[in-house]
């Protein structure tokens, strides 16, 4: 459907755009999927879903992600490595050449909401280049009602423009790709990179940013779902430490994958309207709810056929370890709408410990969770990069330091105040990573026992249980829970070189150590009660 020139004029001209050779707006995802395959953007998999690729990157660029610095976010962003300040005029300019860009090119206009609960709402604009990257935004941001009027003058915009190249040189960026938050034009600018990511992570930034600065409302990296009691459960974790597998639990109702808001009064809502799941060896056995999303109007990205065939092999790592699947939240059956829920009542941290020595469930006090979440550990598995034989340590505050436009112990207090409020929450810890030894020598733990663990947790199955104080990290470990092996429980227990556990602990409680160092100013006595016992000071 082409829209009149009126319609397109008052859409688009806030945003810049003038004149267009053809604008496409909300488009159905039949259509979109139509386009997509016309323009080449993509194949269809034997399941029906669109297969594409993002192009030369694969994942997102955080050394190329900016902020406007300007009067409104000088004093309150918190700038360096993760925040990097953007000039208001080069970011004008930019706006400027992006759309330049795309006055002669077939554009594609999205209008969506981020946030499921209308009080904490964002309306959103995107115009996107290609048809794929529209059927994106359609998945993956709340859909208006079929019909609604969505001639709104947006809070937030988003122009992604993956063919467009910003020049270093004269744009002020780093290289030719970019996405760059701009909180006085309420506008985000993605260029260079055809990665989808950067767009529902954008506007994550968005609101990590405004929700506590100006709503008192806690923004937070975490899955969700809820019992059919109405017991809400969160799960925050690093990329790859499980959010998406674990929240989608066929005996609770999904909230949503990634993103999430706590309110001052009313329990916790969804930022987005879909899931961004890992597809990296996917199977039906192991995570159905997933594997039978992957259908007509899904989105695979970076996937390859198994020759011959337009069957997805989903162990196809040739292209990058980071597939995706991008899918609407309601492809999963037991998906709840709205996606809001009542304050948690069990918080689990997800961590993938590939040293193989957190245990691989245990129970914090509000000490242990404080110090956990401002530091955000998990580890990365070795043979990623050449000549790295050892995992490597991930400290990122609030489990997404990335995404955090403000300074991490706003979002540490934000929590301990809702701690606080709501005593009887649950803390989890809970290493999906390794057991047995470390990476090369155990092995990841089975999912089958972790979903096990998550789901005595929120039965109350540990009530009554005995715990015992870890001797590193101080956390309660249970001595015993339903379906799974009791000896796997102190993580100890499972490798055959004692002192090989011991030293490895000690090595990476260390680590917890020096990385907390920076938050000393923060840190107070309750907080440091929280960290791991080390048995010697490490001088780095
Ligand atoms: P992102 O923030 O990048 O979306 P995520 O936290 O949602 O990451 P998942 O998509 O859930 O991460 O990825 C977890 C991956 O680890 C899945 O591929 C899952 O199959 C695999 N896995 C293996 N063992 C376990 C386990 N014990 N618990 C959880 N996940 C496991
Ligand atoms: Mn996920």
């Amino acid at each position: 459907m082409t829209k009149s020139a009126a319609t397109l004029t008052s859409c688009l001209a806030p945003l810049g755009f003038t004149e267009n050779a053809q604008v496409h707006l909300n488009l159905s995802p039949a259509k979109l999927v139509q386009y997509a395959l016309r323009r080449s953007e993509g194949v269809l998999t034997d399941t029906g879903a669109l297969m594409c690729d993002t192009g030369q990157f694969t994942g997102r660029s955080p050394k190329d992600r900016f902020i406007v610095k300007d009067a409104g976010t000088a004093d309150s962003v918190w700038w360096g490595d993760i925040n990097i300040p953007f000039d208001t005029d080069k970011f004008n300019q930019l706006h400027q050449k992006m759309v330049q860009y795309l006055a002669d090119k077939e554009i594609y206009v999205r209008d969506a909401y981020a946030g499921a609960n209308p009080t904490y709402q964002l309306k959103l604009r995107a115009v996107t280049e290609s048809a794929w990257h529209n059927l994106f935004c359609y998945n993956m941001f709340l859909r208006p009602e079929p019909g609604a009027d969505t001639s709104w003058l947006p809070d937030f915009s988003i122009i992604c423009a993956p063919g467009f190249e910003a020049n270093p040189a004269v744009d002020g960026t780093r290289q030719k790709n970019f996405a760059i938050l701009n909180f006085t034009k309420k506008l985000i600018l993605i260029g260079g990179t055809g990665y989808a990511g950067e767009i529902k992570k954008g506007i994550f930034g968005v609101l990590n940013y405004l929700l506590p600065h100006e709503r008192q409302t806690l923004a937070m990296h975490c899955s969700a779902n809820v019992g059919q009691a109405g017991d809400t459960a969160i799960f925050f974790g690093l990329s790859g430490t499980g959010k998406t597998t674990l929240s989608a639990d066929p005996n609770r109702g999904l909230v949503g994958d990634d993103e999430h808001g706590w309110t001052p009064d009313a329990g916790i809502f969804n930022f987005e309207g879909g899931c961004y799941a890992k597809a990296i060896d996917l199977s039906a056995e192991k995570e159905p709810e997933i594997w039978q999303a992957i259908q007509t109007g899904a989105i695979v990205e970076n996937t390859r056929f198994v020759p011959g065939t337009t069957t997805v092999d989903f162990a196809n790592k040739s292209v990058t370890e980071n597939t995706r699947v991008a899918y609407p939240l309601n492809f999963i059956p037991n998906a709840i709408e709205p996606s809001v829920a009542d304050a948690p009542k069990n918080i689990f941290f997800l961590t993938a410990d590939a040293f193989g020595v957190l245990p691989p469930i245990s129970k914090l006090d509000k000490c242990h969770a404080m110090y956990h979440f401002m530091s955000g550990y998990t580890a990365k598995v070795a043979g990623t990069e050449m000549g790295i034989t050892e995992p490597q340590t991930t400290f990122s505050a609030c489990f997404g330091a990335v995404f955090l436009p403000l300074h991490p112990t706003k979002y540490a207090e934000m929590l301990g105040q809702k701690m606080d409020e709501n005593p009887d929450v649950n803390v989890w810890l809970i290493n999906t990573g390794w057991s047995g030894g470390s990476y090369g020598v155990g092995a990841r733990m089975k999912l089958s026992y972790t979903r096990a663990m998550i789901t005595a947790a929120l039965n109350g199955d540990l009530d009554d249980v005995a715990f015992t104080t870890h001797p590193v990290w101080g956390v309660a470990v249970p001595a015993s829970l339903p379906n799974v092996p009791t000896h796997i429980l102190d993580p100890r227990d499972t490798w055959t070189d004692k002192d090989a556990y011991d030293k490895t602990a000690a090595d990476l409680a260390a680590k917890f150590v020096d990385n907390f160092r920076k938050y000393a100013a923060f840190a107070n006595e309750e907080i440091l009660a929280g960290a791991p016992k080390v048995a010697v000071a490490v001088s780095v």
